[in-house]
């Protein structure tokens, strides 16, 4: 079997959105740089954009994996839930 890349594997999963609410709640006014590479770093979707100094966020894409919110300690990550319901992220490659 053919070895596939990271970025392949992401496009089979299957996104059941809930467009308007958000399951985790970001503080975009946060503006200590150190805190928020991490997220900028660590964050497998790239959910998180740093710029012109001002953090922006969009749960669209979200893997639902927790890092942020166990990185931000609450500094950044003010709320974070599982998406209610049936809507979310499907796994098609681990
Ligand atoms: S839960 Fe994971 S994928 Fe979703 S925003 Fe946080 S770090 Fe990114």
């Amino acid at each position: 079997m053919k070895k596939m890349k990271i970025e392949d594997k992401l496009a089979l999963n299957i996104f059941h959105v809930d467009e308007e609410n958000s399951h985790i709640d970001v503080d975009t006014e946060y503006t200590d740089e150190e805190e928020i590479k991490k997220l900028l770093l660590a964050c497998p979707a790239e959910c998180y954009k740093y710029i012109d100094g001002k953090l922006t966020f969009s749960h669209l894409g979200c893997l639902e994996c927790g890092t942020c919110r166990v990185l931000s300690h609450g500094k950044i990550v003010k709320d974070w839930n599982h998406p209610i319901g049936e809507v979310g992220v499907t796994y098609k490659q681990g």
